[in-house]
């Protein structure tokens, strides 16, 4: 469902992803891992174009990332995102921030719209605070309702950001559950998390990066039981 092939990206002289091989077959979740600046950001950015590669390829759904254009917005309407800050719309209320853009976007109509946002807010559990703006809901609820948005464009795979990091402790499980729901439901996901729990949980494999590079690539299981490189036993003995 995604592909990375030899993908490279640089900032300047500062090289951020090194020959970066990575697939994620459909109904995977694969967890990135990897200590701060190792590049699970870009890597995520470069997924929907939100920032460009210097070399190699990368595709979803068999398709090559498009550079611009018509068919780059097709893409990323496959490509739900959600990041760690929720980014909603703050004057608009719940539901209308979950149907913005299958009715701005998709061209859906506004009462069929706003059918599938209720129904996207009930399974996100935050249906009755549908008619409140943002900033009248708690953190948690705030990042549900930015998953529920990401998926009323019925997206093909889901890239989540470190979704649970600006969250307060007793918020953060609620946002992992809803993400285990859509997991279980057979999602295709590529989630950046520091929530080992989730990893060992939810993720069939998990990647392990540093310094640009993807150093593991493997079952929860041997990642935490057995990692084969210093640098993520390192890693792994400083978060455990
Ligand atoms: P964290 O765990 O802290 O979120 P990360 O693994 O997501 O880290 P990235 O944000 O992908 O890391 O950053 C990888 C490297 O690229 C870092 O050295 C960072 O400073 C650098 N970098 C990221 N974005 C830019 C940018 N827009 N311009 C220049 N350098 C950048
Ligand atoms: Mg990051």
């Amino acid at each position: 469902m995604i592909r990375a092939t030899d993908v490279n990206k640089f900032f300047g002289d500062l090289h951020v992803l090194k020959d970066i091989n990575l697939e994620v077959p459909r109904g995977q979740v694969v967890v990135v891992l990897g200590p701060s600046g190792s590049g699970k950001s870009t890597l995520c950015r470069a997924i929907n174009r939100l920032e460009p590669i210097n070399s190699g390829e990368i595709a979803v759904d068999g398709k090559p990332l498009p550079a611009e254009g018509k068919a780059l917005a097709a893409l990323r309407a496959d490509v739900g995102m959600v990041f760690q800050s929720f980014n909603l719309f703050a004057h608009k209320s719940i539901v209308d921030n979950v149907m913005l853009a299958p009715v701005k976007v998709r061209k859906v109509g506004s009462g069929e719209a706003r059918k599938t946002a209720m129904e996207l807010l009930e399974r996100v559990g935050i249906a009755n605070q549908a008619e409140k703006f943002p900033a009248q809901l708690s953190g948690g609820q705030q990042q549900r309702a930015a998953i529920a948005r990401a998926l009323a464009m019925k997206p093909k795979v889901m890239l989540f950001d470190e979704p649970t990091s600006a969250l307060d402790p007793e918020m953060v499980q609620e946002v992992l559950d809803t993400m285990t729901g859509l997991a279980a439901d057979g999602m295709t996901m590529l989630v950046v998390t520091h929530e080992m729990g989730f990893a060992r949980r939810a993720a069939h494999r998990v990647v392990f990066m540093s310094d640009g590079e993807i150093v593991e690539d493997s079952t929860p299981d041997d990642f935490f039981t057995s990692p084969k490189s210093e640098r993520a036993k390192d890693f792994l003995g400083k978060i455990l």
